[in-house]
C-alpha cells in the first residue's frame, strides 16, 4: 500500500512557539478501500475567506501561510486522483486545521472518536467552544463514530481499524476525542507503522530521551489542552512506544517540521 506524506499548510507563529514554523502533516493511503485521507488541513473555502472561516484568533496565533494548491484537494489531484476517489477522512480530532477540509470531499465518510464528534457538536467549555468552527461541519458530513472498545495496539487500548491496515487509537488529552491514527505501510522488504500522533505532542523532543520542549510550546500546549494531565500522560506513552517498537512504528506529530523533513528525506 503506497503512502504519501503531505504538508497541507505552513504556519508561521511568532517566536511563543519557539520553533518559529509549522507544518500540517497529513498521509494520503493508497488502500483497497480507496484512498484514505489522515487529516485534511485547511480546505479551500478556508483559503478564500480565512478570518470568517477559521476565526480571528487562530488567524493571529498561527499565522498560516494559506495557499490553494497546499490544500488536500488541491494537491490529491496533483498525484493523479479526483476528489471521489478519497473515500475515507480519518481525523486526529477536529480542530480547524485537521477539519478544515472536510467540505472539499462531499462523498468520503468520515471517521472520528464519538468523544470528538460530541464536543464539536455541542462544546460543553469555553475552550471548546472557541477551537471549533461549525462551517466546516455544516455540508451534512457522513460521520463514522467509533466508540470506546476494539482492539490492543502496542499496549494501546480501544483501537479499532477505520479502513485496510488503518488503526484509530484514542489518545486524549489535547481534545476530549483525540486520536493517533497508525496506518501500515511499506518499509524495505517489509512493512512498519506510521503512527500520526496528531496533536498528542507539538515538538519531536517530547518522544525523544530525555524529553525536551521549548517553554513557549510547552506553555501553548498546557493552555490550549481539554486535560493537560491527560495529555502528558499520553505523551509519555508515546514516548515509551517510541523507545521499545525499535523500527516497527515511525512517530510523527502534525506540526513538526523536523519530523515532516525525516518522514519525506527533504
Ligand atoms: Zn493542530
Amino acid at each position: 500500500m503506497k503512502v504519501h506524506h503531505l504538508n497541507l499548510c505552513t504556519m508561521c507563529p511568532y517566536g511563543v512557539f519557539g520553533t518559529g514554523e509549522m507544518v500540517c502533516h497529513a498521509l494520503v493511503a493508497e488502500t483497497k478501500d480507496g484512498l484514505v485521507l489522515v487529516d485534511t488541513g485547511m480546505g479551500l473555502d478556508d483559503v478564500r475567506a480565512p478570518a470568517r472561516r477559521l476565526g480571528r484568533t487562530f488567524m493571529a496565533l498561527t499565522r498560516p501561510r494559506l495557499r490553494e494548491q497546499d490544500t488536500a484537494l488541491r494537491q490529491i489531484e496533483g498525484l493523479g486522483f479526483k476528489r471521489e476517489d478519497v473515500r475515507h477522512l480519518v481525523l486526529t480530532h477536529l480542530d480547524v486545521d485537521h477539519a478544515g477540509g472536510i467540505p472539499d470531499f462531499p462523498d468520503a465518510r468520515i471517521h472520528v472518536h464519538r468523544a470528538e464528534h460530541a464536543a464539536a457538536m455541542a462544546p460543553s467549555t469555553l475552550n471548546e467552544q472557541n477551537r471549533y468552527r461549525k462551517v466546516h461541519f455544516a455540508s451534512n458530513p457522513k460521520w463514522e463514530l467509533h466508540e470506546p472498545g476494539g482492539d490492543r495496539w502496542f499496549g494501546f487500548e480501544s483501537v479499532q481499524a477505520v479502513a485496510d491496515d488503518v488503526l484509530l487509537i484514542p489518545l486524549p488529552g489535547h481534545t476530549r476525542g483525540h486520536c493517533a491514527v497508525a496506518v501500515r505501510a511499506p518499509a524495505g522488504s517489509g512493512t512498519e507503522w506510521l503512527l500520526h500522533c496528531g496533536d498528542a505532542y507539538f515538538f519531536h523532543g517530547e518522544v525523544e530521551e530525555p524529553p525536551r520542549c521549548p517553554t513557549g510550546l510547552r506553555v501553548f500546549q498546557r493552555a490550549v489542552a481539554i486535560d493537560d494531565d491527560l495529555r502528558r500522560k499520553n505523551a509519555a506513552r508515546l514516548r515509551a512506544l517510541h523507545r521499545d517498537s525499535g523500527d516497527r512504528v515511525r512517530l510523527f506529530s502534525a506540526h513538526s517540521p523536523r519530523e515532516y523533513a525525516r518522514a519525506t528525506g527533504s
